[in-house]
């Protein structure tokens, strides 16, 4: 069981905004697992803004993350779902370092980005042990965030 100065520690080294580490396990072969709890107890409903605390239940789930010191890392997040009571369906929450429906972190997808850029996608699939498959859809995301990041009236243009 971990003291709670080891993971205060491994909740700084990890450096993620609104979790914390509550455990960790070092699988040998697999890497380092950390289990992370949100810090916030509150989420806003994503059909109409209203903020919620009341729990529907908990999902957690294994993201790949950044190594560590050239360790593999997982994380267990727990993607809470909430009950609106503005408009009485459960939501799941938004976590600012793992989209909805990915296996991986951002910022995994933004280094993995960086290397595909100054090499070819199978090389930099295989050291970072994700697929070639993955990597199309990291690129495919980026694209759809930078088309979106461009100004309304740009886009517009774009699209009639
Ligand atoms: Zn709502």
């Amino acid at each position: 069981m971990a003291s709670a100065s080891q993971t205060k520690l491994l909740t700084e080294l990890l450096n993620l905004e609104s979790v914390k580490v509550t455990k960790y396990q070092n699988l040998p072969g697999i890497g380092l697992i950390l289990h992370l709890e949100p810090l916030t107890r509150k989420a806003s409903c994503d059909r109409c803004g209203q903020k919620s605390q009341k729990i529907h239940q908990n999902h957690r789930y294994l993201v790949k993350d950044l190594p560590m010191s050239g360790q593999p890392v997982y994380l267990e997040v727990n993607r809470r779902q909430f009950k609106c009571e503005n408009c009485k369906k459960p939501f799941s929450e938004e976590l600012n370092f793992v989209k909805k429906r990915r296996k991986y972190t951002s910022r995994l997808s933004t280094e993995i980005i960086r290397q595909v850029l100054a090499d070819d996608i199978k090389t930099v699939a295989e050291n970072n042990d994700v697929s070639s498959e993955e990597i199309e859809t990291m690129l495919k995301d980026r694209a759809k965030e930078l088309t979106r990041e461009k100004p309304l009236g740009l886009r517009k243009l774009g699209i009639d």
